[in-house]
């Protein structure tokens, strides 16, 4: 058996011009994100560079209007360059499914006015974005939440702590969900504040598992003061906003997590092929074949998965249940995938000089955010049997 470079991953894609640009994200991906992954993840080194550059290639508006700056791509398209960032460091394929996460309450809800004046700047003009709904003691019963909006004259007050939040402290701007009313779901408003304004500021980066290359930090509001047309969507129509980006924000994390899964497999593949063990390479040896076999399956069963969700909404159909499906399945995916990867690399597995242990630790939080997989559940559940306690 000779040693062997994965194979590229067979890609449906529907124009020559989305070809083009898998191949342009492929490129920076491989030149500008992969080589600095390990080292920057190990130094807890977030890439605003990286950002920068995506936003100048016109890769962090890409499923919005190009009417206000975004690339007018089907969710077909976006997600699969997502996959691909992820594939190369999935501090980078989360932040844009974050970012894009962030633009969509104004770029769906916003006014025309509104629209016009911030999105040019949040979709290509180098801004990035965070999106504000948990809080220290609301997270999965995020309708919950106590951050606080108070009427002025010609405004808002906002007060309050958000927790967890994705770019946390170096946002351009939040999208934060707070309470105008009464409690529950239609008490809560949201609203765009810019990361400068006065009031607000970013804790100290929370120590994780991984992904220690993305700041994850609390966020405090304090007295932060915004103008009435900073408010997205009517009062009260805040969490209706909240569930609807988290529907679309699903795939994202669907995406990044084969991303990583695909990295996982493809390392194994290049370690089994190349590691020789009773005189043969140990991917001669069935026990490992069927476990590559496995991981190759699930993975393009993921990738299958997020792409049907993606083409409903694509068609603007419902797909709200197949966006939890896809999450639930393609985080559990990553998981599996990329422990059967260390264990594929026996102990040079279980060390930093190989990727798969990163890999690991990455894929857990894809099965906590943005819902956890137990939430996952009660919406796909809900979809087959109605509310509980009927
Ligand atoms: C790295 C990272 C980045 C994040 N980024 C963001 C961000 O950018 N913006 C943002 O708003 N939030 C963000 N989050 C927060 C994330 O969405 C929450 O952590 C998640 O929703 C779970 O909330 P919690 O941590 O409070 O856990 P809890 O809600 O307290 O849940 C604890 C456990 O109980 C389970 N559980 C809770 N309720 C039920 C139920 N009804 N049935 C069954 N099981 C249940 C959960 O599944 C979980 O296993 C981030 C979190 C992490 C770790």
């Amino acid at each position: 058996m000779s040693d062997r470079d994965p194979q590229p991953v067979e890609r449906q894609l529907p124009t020559e011009e989305a070809r083009d640009l898998l191949a342009l994200v492929r490129d920076i991906a491989q030149r500008e994100i992969a080589p600095k992954a390990a080292e920057e993840e190990d130094e807890g080194r977030f890439p605003r560079e990286i950002f920068t550059l995506l936003s100048e290639s016109g890769l962090l508006g890409l499923p919005y209007d190009s009417e206000h700056g975004g690339g007018d791509q089907p969710y077909e398209v976006y997600l699969q360059v997502l996959e691909e960032l992820a594939a190369a460091r999935l501090t980078v394929g989360l932040g844009v499914s974050v970012h894009t996460l962030a633009c969509y309450a104004l770029a769906t809800y916003g006014s025309e006015k509104q629209q016009a004046e911030h999105l040019p700047a949040m979709l290509g003009g180098g801004l990035l974005g965070a999106y504000a709904l948990s809080e220290p003691s609301s997270g999965s019963d995020a309708a919950s939440l106590r951050t606080k909006a108070v009427r002025e004259v010609d405004g808002w007050v906002i007060d309050g702590t958000k927790a967890w939040i994705t770019h946390g402290g170096i946002a351009d701007f939040y999208t934060v969900m707070a309470r105008t009313g009464e409690d529950g779901p239609r008490g809560i408003t949201a609203f765009l504040v810019p990361g400068d304004a006065p009031g607000l500021s970013g804790a100290a980066p929370e120590k994780k598992m991984g992904m220690k290359g993305s700041p994850t930090a609390q966020v405090h509001l304090d007295g932060v003061r915004v103008p009435d047309d900073r408010r997205i969507g009517e009062e009260g129509q805040g969490f209706t906003i909240a569930l609807a980006a988290l529907d679309s924000g699903r795939l994202g994390i669907a995406a990044c997590a084969i991303g990583l899964a695909q990295a996982a497999l493809d390392e194994a593949v290049r370690y089994a092929t190349q590691r020789r063990q009773f005189g043969r390479a140990i991917a001669d040896f069935q026990g490992l074949r069927f476990m590559l076999a496995d991981m190759a399956t699930q993975i393009e069963a993921g990738r299958a998965l997020y792409l049907a969700a993606a083409r409903l909404r694509d068609a603007g159909r419902p797909f709200a249940k197949q966006a939890a499906m896809a999450k639930l399945h393609c985080t559990d995916a990553a998981m599996k995938v990329t422990t059967d990867a260390v264990q594929i690399l026996g102990g040079y597995g279980y060390t930093a000089d190989f990727p798969a242990e990163r890999y690991m630790r990455e894929a857990k939080v894809l099965q906590i955010v943005e819902g956890t997989n137990q939430i996952q559940r009660m919406v796909i559940a809900r979809h087959l049997a109605g509310p509980e306690g009927r």
